[in-house]
């Protein structure tokens, strides 16, 4: 990759810097970049702030224009993050939206179903959770089992999914539902025996990609409070729930290639942004260490330094990936090795802040439930190795599709 920038791009990042410094001023500013996907610090605050993000067209600047993007490349999309990380800007509420729903519906969704729901995202108006995961469809996603039964012109759904992070304040949720239970059965012309994880029914067949409204007597959302004592995500319940029949994206029963699309999108181009918070991260470990008096210690300092040399491999990994990015128009199974990177990297940082933090770490900060930063940082890490595709799942993907290793058995 050739890291220099073009004069066009660095006027696109002068324009970024200068926004930014002109609007992040006030209770933005004062957030300070906290909060996160699974963090609801200054929530309020960060929904007015996304709102003026989509008004001065920040949001969705890798769409088309022709659906309200700015048509970006990947490099101002890369510049844009890393110019939004760098001024600690408030972390972003509609990621679901902005970065899984839309550029699913532009890429699968009919026209009306892109004109209907592009504008609320790009406006923050609209906000989306995502309802893919379920008690048992998690890294198998394909034992999806709510199921959803067309009646007339609606469809009426009816499980539960689990996880499903920010959907107490979702306006609509994308799901994979299972629409027909019978499909794939061994037998059916051109389904071996084999094919999925259990009982010989190739599952991921007879699914479909439904967009529900959240505000409605069949659907409940109900909290699961975590280790940090906050609860961003929930278990949702569908009773004779109902939504559009026009409101599958993709073919009915062919949801399976649209999830697959919607996960691809998941890993985007906000990395470098990631990186550049875990080094910042990473320089308050090292300064609590020094005012500590920590930093004299060889073990410590061992550990600071090894810390800090993971952060710089991560943005090497990432430019990595975009490079890939940039030459095949994906990220490629590679992009699993920086997945399984990171997130182990910031679970040693939170290991290490523990360790720097003795036995205040057990400490809570303040009564009822209120965590020091470090703490917070060490429990939410726990779930990194979790989401987005688990280590053993990333692991599988290298070996398979990276190194070419023989696929591992099925369960079953
Ligand atoms: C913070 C957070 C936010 C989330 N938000 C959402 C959300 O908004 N919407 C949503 O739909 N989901 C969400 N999820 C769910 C997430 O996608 C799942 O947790 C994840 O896919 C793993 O599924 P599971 O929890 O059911 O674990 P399982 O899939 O049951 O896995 C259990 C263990 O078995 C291992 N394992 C599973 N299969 C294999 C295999 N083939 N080979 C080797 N090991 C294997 C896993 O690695 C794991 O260690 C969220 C999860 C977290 C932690």
């Amino acid at each position: 990759m050739d890291f220099r920038w073009s004069a066009e791009d660095e006027a696109f990042r002068d324009e970024v810097r200068s926004w930014l410094k002109d609007n992040l001023v006030g209770e933005y500013a004062a957030l300070g970049g906290g909060g996160g996907p699974a963090d609801e610090t200054g929530w309020d605050v960060r929904l007015e702030w996304e709102k003026k993000l989509g008004e001065a067209g920040w949001i969705g600047l890798g769409w088309p224009k022709e659906y309200g993007g700015r048509g970006a490349t990947i490099t101002q999309q890369l510049i844009f993050n890393e110019e939004y990380a760098r001024a600690s800007a408030p972390a972003r509420v509609s990621f679901f939206g902005e970065g899984l729903l839309g550029p699913t519906l532009i890429a699968f969704g009919t026209e009306e179903q892109k004109q209907r729901f592009l504008p609320g995202i790009l406006k923050a108006t609209e906000l989306w959770c995502q309802g893919f995961s379920e008690p048992d469809a998690g890294s198998d996603l394909a034992n999806v089992k709510t199921r959803a039964i067309l009646d007339g012109d609606e469809w009426v759904v009816n499980g539960q999914k689990v996880w499903t992070t920010l959907a107490h304040h979702a306006d609509w949720i994308f799901n994979v539902v299972r629409t027909d239970p019978d499909a794939g059965r061994v037998g059916e012309a051109g389904v071996p025996a084999g094919t999925s994880g259990s009982g010989g029914v190739a599952k991921h067949k007879g699914l479909s990609f439904l967009l529900m409204p959240m505000d409605q007597p069949g659907i409940e959302v109900k909290p699961l409070k975590q280790l940090t004592g906050s609860a961003e995500f929930n278990e949702v319940f569908f009773t004779d729930a109902r939504t559009g029949a026009d409101l599958v994206v993709g073919n009915v029963n062919e949801g399976w290639k649209v999830a697959m699309g919607t996960l691809g999108f998941e890993r985007g181009t906000a990395f470098l942004a990631q990186q550049l918070r875990f080094e910042q991260e990473c320089r308050e470990v090292i300064e609590y260490a020094k005012k500590h008096d920590l930093a004299g210690d060889a073990i410590v300092r061992q550990k600071l330094a090894d810390a800090w040399i993971g952060v710089q491999i991560m943005k090497y990994n990432g430019f990595r990936s975009i490079t890939q990015l940039l030459a095949t128009g994906s990220p490629g199974p590679e992009a699993s090795i920086g997945k399984l990177y990171w997130s182990h990297w910031h679970r040693h940082l939170g290991e290490l802040e523990m360790e720097l933090m003795g036995p205040w770490s057990e400490v809570l900060a303040e009564r009822p439930y209120e965590l020091e930063e470090f703490q917070s940082s060490f429990l939410l890490s726990r779930a990194e190795t979790i989401y987005t595709g688990s280590t053993e799942i990333q692991k599988n993907i290298i070996g398979e599709r990276v190194l070419g290793l023989p696929r591992e058995p099925a369960a079953s």
